[in-house]
């Protein structure tokens, strides 16, 4: 069988963010993943139970997911609610669904407190970003799986080759910085 990808759902179009919206990527490979069959969407905030619409969140600054995910830091929504329960619930979620499937690759919507990969936004709700994951993509890397922002796709589609090719990847995609 072919190796399993988990996607941030809002990447399909699926209308699931904060603000209402979605994300779609409009990708050739991504498509010849559905086709192949090898695609778990997935939306962790809703997952956790989170509305559609929602306030915006950010982790809250000078932290990171591991210290949201120990219960060190939190995950604070705009009008000041501690989201971090749901963040981390949510975290939890994606990585049952993922192993579930057999998924050990996800492509994740980048700079999302929960799917961020390369970079999340500071904390201070301004749109500046830092680099770091969010909650969600913190747990499934630390988990082992092999996380790449939605503008990695090509990379991500080389790892899921090598993985159908019995070759395994030589090491882990390259930590945010
Ligand atoms: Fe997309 Fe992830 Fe945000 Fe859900 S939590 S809307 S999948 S970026």
């Amino acid at each position: 069988a072919p190796a399993r990808v988990l996607v941030s759902a809002c990447l399909f179009g699926d209308a699931v963010r904060w603000d209402g919206g979605h994300k779609r990527l409009d990708a050739a490979v991504l498509r010849r993943w559905q086709a192949e069959g090898r695609v778990l969407g997935f939306c962790p905030e809703c997952a956790a139970g989170l509305a559609v619409p929602r306030p915006p969140a950010e982790i809250e600054p000078g932290a990171d997911a591991a210290a949201v995910l120990a219960g060190r830091a939190r995950v604070l929504a705009r009008d000041g609610r501690d989201l971090s329960a749901a963040f981390v619930a949510g975290a939890e979620a994606a990585l049952r669904a993922a192993q579930a499937a057999g998924a050990t690759v996800a492509l994740l919507k980048d700079a999302s407190p929960s799917c961020g990969s390369r970079c999340v936004h500071d904390g201070c709700f301004t749109g500046a970003t830092v680099p770091g994951r969010g909650v969600a993509a913190e747990r499934l890397a630390a988990a082992g799986l092999a996380v790449f922002a939605d503008t990695e796709i090509e990379a991500a589609d080389r790892w899921l080759r090598a993985l159908d090719g019995g070759t395994i990847p030589p090491s882990q995609p390259a930590e945010p910085r």
